[in-house]
């Protein structure tokens, strides 16, 4: 019979087609080969270690990634290396190493030349941005790169850093405060330079996503995903005086006569320390520089300008409202009797003419003519 006669003939051709599937799909995972063999892991194209299995080869660089994830593995969106990586079985019966060992060769710093080649032209910037390397960096191990860089050059960086390196992107939620703005609302109401809060600020509250880009498991950079405004900051709100203080007139405060200072003698009796005797001093001493601002404490009118033997040379300004006040030592006067000064304007330069054996800004101060301590009015 026809049929009896070709089946031997049919089962040999459905052996060797089940022998050709299983032969093709073995020499396309591990090879002809049983039992265990080494391999080497490849990175771009450089062989780095030899372990004594593929499943070896391949726990290396799980352990790697491991190694860099700082947080839970979910929160990645990206893991991955930025060299190329490949393993390969390796030929002959080489040394191998141990997991450790090859964990060690792959993340510790090794230092080397790496060489780039520049897929597109461009300039210095252009290039080191599409081969992730610093433009200084580029700039600093080729001096003579120039500005323009011709496509299919190679450039050579050398670096001191691990021979993996793990590239990933963690998705990270963050709660954070909105700082409050502070808007400045002009018056003629108020005084030139007086600031007033009319309304508190409070900082917002946000949720944010962020996409934390990592480098070996360090961040590298990060860029905002998501954003939920979770309550809006209120602005603070400042009113700003615009009112010019026309000179003459007084606010009615009193600022000290110069910037800064050491205290000398204060107003009240005090023991002469060369004769021992008890005299009252009618003023405070602004101990400062020679030549530095004296400054009119308020507005007012100059009503003495001019010399006195113990004074030196001195200035008295009238601020109404019966106030008045004296300023003795100087150098120098700015002012003369019958000008109009504003708060601050300056009057004099400190000196030590007269009866000073410092330089200093002996301030007096009067109500109705009587001598007042000028603490009550001055802070210092
Ligand atoms: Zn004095």
């Amino acid at each position: 019979m026809e049929i009896k006669k070709n089946k031997p003939a049919l089962a040999i051709i459905l052996i060797a087609l089940v022998l050709l599937i299983a032969g093709t799909a073995y020499y396309f995972t591990d090879g002809f080969t049983f039992g265990n063999v080494p391999y080497s892991i490849y990175v771009d194209k450089k062989e780095c270690a030899i372990l004594s299995t593929k499943k070896e080869a391949k726990d290396v660089l799980s352990l790697i990634e491991a190694t860099y994830i700082t947080g839970d593995r979910d929160s990645y969106t990206e893991i991955g290396f930025k060299e190329n990586v490949t393993f390969k079985r390796a030929k002959g019966d080489p040394e191998t190493v141990s997991v450790d060992k090859a964990l060690t060769i792959l993340t510790k710093d090794t230092e080397r030349d790496i060489t780039y080649k520049v897929d597109k032209a461009g300039t210095l910037e252009e290039v080191a941005l599409s081969l992730g390397i610093p433009a200084e960096k580029i700039l600093e191990d080729n001096p003579d790169i120039g500005d323009r860089i011709a496509a299919g050059k190679r450039i050579t960086v050398h670096v001191n850093a691990p021979l993996l390196t793990m590239v990933a992107v963690r998705k990270a939620e963050m709660t954070e405060e909105i700082p409050y703005e502070t808007v400045f609302i002009k018056s003629d109401e108020a005084y030139l330079d007086i600031f007033v809060t009319q309304k508190s600020g409070e900082n917002g509250k946000q949720r944010v996503t962020y996409l934390i880009n990592e480098v070996n498991g360090k961040e590298k950079s990060r860029e905002i995903a998501e954003k939920e405004i979770l309550l809006e900051p209120v602005t603070r709100e400042v009113i700003e005086g615009t009112k010019r203080i026309e000179a003459g007139t007084a606010t009615g405060t009193f600022r000290l006569p110069v910037d800064s200072y050491k205290l000398g003698t204060v107003y009240g009796y005090r023991t002469d320390p060369l004769t021992g005797e008890r005299k009252f001093h009618n003023g405070t001493d602004f101990q400062t520089d020679e030549n530095a601002p004296v400054y009119a404490c308020d507005g007012g009118k100059v009503v003495k300008a001019g010399w006195d033997d113990s004074y030196g040379n001195y200035v008295v300004i009238d601020h109404g409202n019966l106030l008045s006040t004296l300023y003795a030592h100087n150098t120098e006067l700015l002012v003369k009797e019958g000008d109009l000064v504003s708060k601050g304007t300056e009057i004099a330069k400190v000196g030590m003419t007269g009866d000073a054996t410092g330089f200093h800004c002996h301030l007096e101060m009067y109500n109705d003519g009587q001598n007042i301590d000028p603490r009550i009015y001055v802070v210092y």
